[in-house]
Formats: structure tokens, C-alpha cells, sequence
């Protein structure tokens, strides 16, 4: 196929292309950046420009790019099986293989698995799910859902009514009934008037607050990150994920851990649940399954749940054409037996999670960093006009997609949300890539000050 110019790509791009999350006035002034190739933990634009990719795509390239033997396990399905579904009683050995690995690899209690083709299909299901089972119980009044403020569950009408995102929710409402947010467990920007202990106690007696406010005969299930990502790489006080999960106990009510971007290794173990000891009933999957390299995702269902849909549920009245899709399956499946023939959750905990906890706190010292904090291998720095208060810089000024520019620019991809910058690499990055993403992320911060020291804001 000729190859057109990026000056046509780019035009062409602006004609026709309405990009997810995107400014279509502002992209199209701009244009956009256009990636061409990618290998191991970089990826490469069509003017040449080589970027080390802390964001592993979008949280996804859990294996990095260019892994020939994900190439192999798509071929060789595309070439005996590229599509059949798993209705009417069929099914397939790649969605079989997968959901066995899948299962074997959770928490021991979650023995079962509905597939989806994305992360906010897993919520959609979530969502219907949760509902159906209390239904079954014969409590079909335990309807709402306790989420979060600034939780990213999807961009489907249920994802986005789970989400705790304000400015998702002024557009194309009115969201899904009965879901409502309670505060997030957020210490830099929300809590820095008590202790960090003091402040997750508080998060999580919202959460009862809530419960009781609502009825608890009424409150179905609560959804959380084990940590959150969109929302700023939020890692949790130590006393939150305890407190939470003993008062969910307290009033039977369902945990939903959403593992998209947690899921995989991200934190050190193969679930962000297994290291809060969290045990939830459902955990909604994706991105990292596949390493990105396919859409797939599913929810793993806990025994309890399980039994009752299985014994008592009758059809369950809902899937996906793509639910279990065989190529998305084998490349899964193959994506999970590498990570574990490889080591890669044991490479996160004990090698590079650890190496990039002491690397990232030492961009503390910045003048412009209020707070490095990291977990496994996600990440964030907390970008202030005044490190001592904590204060922000005016929000007008953009400082974090500022800094996020400079990154592109300087050959780093980090995201900002407002002036948090992340970072969420591909496992298998080695200490030697840590060093290198620390060195651009410092010359990037350098460079930020330097501009808003010209600007006479810093
Ligand atoms: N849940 C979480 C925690 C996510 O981060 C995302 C995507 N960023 C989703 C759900 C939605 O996944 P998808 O984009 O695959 O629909």
C-alpha cells in the first residue's frame, strides 16, 4: 500500500477523523501527532521522532511493542478460526483456553468469566449483573451503585454513569438511574489537613455515610480502582482499602474492583486487589489482558455471584458479538503464558516497581513537584506554584499539558491530568529504561520552569 505524506495524513486526519476525548477545533488548528512504528517500550512518529512510552499506549502495552510471537498466535487464529461466536450453545478453544488461564490466575474465589470486547462493556455488565443478582436473591430493591468522584469506569452510558467524571456527565446525559459518587480517597489535593490515615478513615465512613443515607437494603454494590488511574495515579491512604471492605461486609453489599488498567501485574500482582487483600465479587478486566495488541476485556466473577446466576438465573439476557472473540482470545491467551514464563509480575514487584519507587521520589526535589508518589509501576507527580502549601499554579495556565508537550517534544510520553503528570509504562521495562524515563521527566520539569519563569509565573 503507498504510504501517504503525514502533511496528507494529517489533512486527511482533520477532514474526517473525530478522535475520542479531543478538542475538534483546537486538534484541527494543530493537527495531529501521527505514530507510525513502535519496538519494546518506544514508539516512533511519521517525522522520525523517538518517544520512550511511559503510558504504554493508553495503560495497555503491558509486553511492550513488537512481540512476534502475539503476531504468531493472531495469525495462526486468523488463519483457522477468525471469528465464531459463543451463543446458542457454541464456543471456541481459544475463549476456553483464556477463560481457564484467566481463571486460574485470579483470586481463588473467581472461578468464572463473562467476556467483553472492552473495558466499559465489562462495566455495562457490571452493571447488569450486579443488579440481576440481587434480583435473584429476591431483593430486586438493592439497585444502587456507590462509585466514586473522578473515577474513570468507560465511555459507555453505564461507564459513564459509573464514572465520577464532572464534565463526562454534562454531555449527552441523563446518565443510567441509580448510581451515585462519593468522595475519593485523594490526600494531595483533598485530604492534606489530616493525616493520610485520618483522611482514608474518612473516605471510606463516607462510603457508610452514603449507605445509610440510601438504606442499605437499597445499595447493590460499590465500584472502586484499586487505584485510580484517569483520575491522577491516585494511590490510596493504607487505612482506606481495610476500612472499606470491612464495612461492605458489614451491609452485604457487592465489590466491584475495576482491575482495567490495575488488572495484569501494574501493581505488582497479577490483581491490584491481591495487594489490598481485597477479594471482590466482580472484577471487570481489559487493556493489559491482551497488551493492548487486540480489544478485549471481560469480568471475573466471584464464586458467590457465580452460583446464584448459574443456579437460580434462568438465560442471562445480554453479550456482545465480540464477547470471547477467538483471535482477541488467542492473542490474550498467549499475552498471559508470556507473562508468566517470563516473570513479568515478579520483574514489576521485586525488580522495577521497587527501582522506580526510590528513582521517581527523588523528583521531589524539583521545585515544581509538591509530590512523587508510585505503586508498581504507575505513577505521578503532583506539579505546584508552591511546594511548601501545596498551592497549585492557576488553572488557566495549563501548566500540566504544558509540561506534557514538552515531554512529546523532548522524546518522553508522560499524560497530565490537570497539573498531575503520570506515568504507566510497559512492565517490561528494565532498570536502565527507569534511569532514562527519570532523566527526561527531570530535563522536561527544567524546562517547564524555565518557560513559566519566562511567562514571570514561577
Ligand atoms: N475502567 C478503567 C479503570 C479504565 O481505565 C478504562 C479505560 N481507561 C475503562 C474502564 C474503559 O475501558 P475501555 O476504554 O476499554 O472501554
Amino acid at each position: 500500500m503507498a504510504r501517504l505524506s503525514s502533511e496528507r495524513l494529517k489533512a486527511l486526519d482533520t477532514a474526517h477523523h473525530l478522535h475520542p476525548f479531543t478538542d475538534y477545533k483546537a486538534l484541527g488548528e494543530e493537527g495531529s501527532r501521527i505514530i507510525t512504528e513502535a519496538d519494546g517500550i518506544y514508539i516512533q512518529d511519521a517525522e522520525g521522532n523517538r518517544m520512550l512510552d511511559a503510558m504504554a499506549g493508553l495503560w495497555c502495552v503491558n509486553l511492550g511493542y513488537g512481540r512476534q510471537e502475539l503476531v504468531d498466535a493472531a495469525t495462526a487464529q486468523l488463519q483457522q478460526l477468525p471469528y465464531y461466536n459463543n451463543f446458542f450453545k457454541t464456543t471456541h478453544p481459544p475463549a476456553v483456553e483464556l477463560a481457564e488461564t484467566l481463571c486460574r490466575l485470579a483470586p481463588k474465589h473467581m472461578n468464572r468469566v463473562f467476556f467483553t470486547g472492552s473495558g466499559s462493556e465489562a462495566n455495562d455488565t457490571v452493571v447488569r449483573m450486579v443488579r440481576h443478582y440481587w434480583a435473584l436473591k429476591g431483593k430486586p430493591e438493592k439497585q444502587w451503585i456507590i462509585a466514586r468522584e473522578n473515577a474513570y469506569h468507560g465511555s459507555t452510558l453505564a461507564g459513564m454513569s459509573l464514572g465520577g467524571m464532572a464534565a463526562m456527565h454534562g454531555q449527552g446525559g441523563p446518565a443510567v438511574p441509580a448510581i451515585t459518587h462519593v468522595r475519593q480517597p485523594y490526600w494531595f489535593t483533598e485530604g492534606r489537613d489530616m493525616s493520610p490515615d485520618a483522611f482514608g478513615q474518612a473516605c471510606a465512613d463516607a462510603i457508610e455515610e452514603r449507605i445509610l443515607e440510601l438504606g442499605e437494603d437499597k445499595v447493590a454494590a460499590f465500584i472502586a480502582e484499586p487505584v485510580q488511574g484517569a483520575g491522577g495515579a491516585i494511590i490510596p491512604p493504607q487505612s482506606y482499602w481495610p476500612a472499606v471492605k470491612k464495612m461492605l461486609a458489614k451491609y452485604d453489599i457487592l465489590l466491584v474492583a475495576d482491575e482495567v488498567i490495575c488488572g495484569f501485574g501494574r501493581l505488582g500482582e497479577w490483581f491490584g486487589s491481591e495487594h489490598y487483600g481485597l477479594e471482590p465479587d466482580l472484577m471487570p478486566v481489559a487493556k493489559g489482558l491482551s497488551s493492548g495488541y487486540l480489544p478485549i476485556g471481560g469480568v471475573l466473577v466471584g464464586d458467590r455471584v457465580a452460583q446464584t446466576l448459574i443456579e437460580d438465573g434462568g438465560e442471562f439476557f445480554h453479550g456482545f458479538t465480540y464477547s470471547g472473540h477467538p483471535t482477541c482470545a488467542a492473542v490474550a491467551l498467549k499475552n498471559l503464558q508470556l507473562m508468566e514464563a517470563e516473570g513479568v509480575v515478579e520483574h514489576v514487584r521485586d525488580e522495577v516497581g521497587p527501582y522506580l519507587a526510590q528513582r521517581w521520589k527523588e523528583l521531589e526535589q524539583h521545585p515544581l513537584v509538591g509530590e512523587a508518589r508510585s505503586l508498581g509501576l504507575i505513577g505521578a507527580l503532583e506539579i505546584v506554584a508552591d511546594k511548601a502549601a501545596g498551592k497549585r499554579f492557576d488553572k488557566t495556565l495549563g501548566v500540566g499539558n504544558l509540561c506534557r508537550d514538552i515531554c512529546f517534544d523532548t522524546g518522553l510520553v508522560m499524560r497530565s491530568v490537570g497539573d498531575t503528570m503520570v506515568i504507566s509504562p510497559p512492565l517490561v521495562i528494565t532498570k536502565a529504561q527507569i534511569d532514562e524515563l527519570v532523566g527526561l521527566a527531570t530535563a522536561a520539569l527544567d524546562e517547564t520552569a524555565r518557560r513559566l519563569q519566562a511567562q514571570g509565573v514561577a
